[in-house]
């Protein structure tokens, strides 16, 4: 690391934290007035850590092609790129033989995946799932989310067990953590059942690798998928990393140059094994450099403090929220299953969008509606209407937190909230 770049946006980052730009970014309101804004919408996309933008401004002026040219900066763009692989491997503890593929988004992760399947594959899941995670599997089986995470490895087995029947390969792919509660899934356990049975796991890590730590290699994970924009690296990039043998098997995911070894007569073409087989055309550099530098500086960090720190505020969140009359919760499983920093919630009476623009109004920034997992979410809402004896419309307010996330914008929101309430 050389130059500090000018860096035009506010940082924000409390002693031993990874600072975060934007953390001091001041909004219009309506009337005026300039209020310093309230980022409550990490899971929909996290903020740029500082040392991200240090490394690709670093590295901009150095910016040409990747795996093309033999000038300095080409070379040198070329080393980046590679070590970015290395550095991503090294945050998710992969084994030595897994390939780590670049791709846009844990989105396209995911479909490059479904199309590298082996014929035959069946997909086995549960309707929990963002449609990243439902919709792009040919051949699946859905499974309802069970109330009780202690029943998900019975479940699985059970449909392990009925598949084994019919043979052909399976595939468990399942969240790391829901991107509705932020639940956390029990991966090592769902793992151990899936390859009892010969079944390999699929985790779509979008929104647990930024928050807590994944060895690919302890829980079994046999494929994660992530996205860069969520893992506080902007610039376009995500991964598929996983085991090389049906990801070498299978036809590329792009046809093009860089994916070929040999092109010859029509028809003739020979591909490279590998992660170029699946990254043809020219590779997204600077996306991949400012994921390796955030996966970087969070396996750096204290983690176990930015965990600590962020279930503070998860805590604060849910419990003032629970005062609020008429605000209910939306979960999966009991009310003291571990989540990551999000905590989704329905006002009666009110349409979530009423309630996300009022606070939007007030420079606090959340998301409403169903969160790419409508399934879920229309089944997590009819449940919180039960509870609370009274339908809580379609649609519910997401609230999520991360690094750079504070005391002050949590109060905020139930202050906002509590403005509609009358709690
Ligand atoms: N899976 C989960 C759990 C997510 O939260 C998201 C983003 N909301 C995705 C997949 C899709 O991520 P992307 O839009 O970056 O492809």
């Amino acid at each position: 690391m050389t130059a500090v770049p000018d860096v035009a946006v506010p940082v924000s980052g409390k002693a031993g934290r990874p600072a975060v730009l934007g953390g001091d970014l001041p909004v219009p309101l309506a009337d005026g007035r300039t209020v310093t804004y309230a980022n409550l919408d990490y899971a929909a996309t996290a903020p740029c850590l500082a040392v991200v933008a240090e490394t690709v401004s670093e590295l901009l002026p150095w910016y040409a092609s990747v795996h093309r040219g033999a000038g300095a900066a080409s070379r040198r763009c070329t080393r980046e790129y590679e070590q970015a692989r290395e550095t991503i491997a090294d945050f998710l503890d992969v084994r030595a033989e897994d390939h780590i593929i670049f791709t846009r988004n844990t989105t396209d992760a995911l479909n490059l995946l479904a199309r590298a399947l082996p014929a035959g594959t069946t997909v086995i899941g549960w309707d929990g799932e963002h449609h990243a995670n439902l919709l792009p599997w040919a051949s699946a089986v859905r499974l309802p989310v069970p109330s009780d995470p202690d029943h998900i490895a019975g479940q699985l087995g059970a449909a392990l067990a009925d598949h084994d029947r019919a043979g052909g390969p399976v595939l468990v792919a399942v969240t790391g953590a829901s991107n509705v509660t932020g639940e956390i899934w029990p991966i090592g356990e769902i793992a151990e059942v899936a390859h009892a049975y010969g079944a390999r796991v699929a985790v779509d890590a979008a929104q647990l690798a930024p928050h807590r730590p994944v060895s690919m290699t302890r829980l079994g994970i046999d494929y994660l998928a992530l996205s860069g924009h969520k893992a506080y690296a902007p610039f376009g990039s995500g991964v598929l990393a996983g085991r090389p043998d049906w990801l070498d098997a299978a036809e590329p995911y792009l046809a093009g140059g860089g994916a070929t070894a040999y092109v010859g007569e029509p028809g003739e073409v020979r591909w490279h094994p590998g992660a170029a087989r699946h990254e043809a055309g020219t590779p997204n550099l600077i996306g991949a450099v400012a994921l390796a530098a955030a996966c970087a500086q969070l396996a750096a960090s204290d983690r176990n403090t930015l965990e600590a720190d962020e279930q503070a505020l998860v805590r604060r969140l849910r419990t003032g929220l629970a005062e609020l009359p008429g605000v209910q919760e939306l979960r999966m499983f009991g009310p003291d299953h571990d989540r990551v920093g999000i905590v989704t919630f329905a006002v009666a009476g009110r349409e979530a969008s009423e309630v996300s623009a009022h606070l939007g109004a007030q420079g606090i920034g959340v998301r409403d509606g169903q969160f790419c997992a409508h399934p879920l979410a229309r089944r997590l809402l009819a449940e919180a209407g039960e509870r609370a004896g009274q339908p809580l419309g379609e649609n519910a307010i997401r609230a999520s937190i991360g690094i750079g996330s504070t005391a002050e914008h949590v109060e905020r929101l139930l202050t906002g909230v509590a403005d509609l309430t009358g709690g």
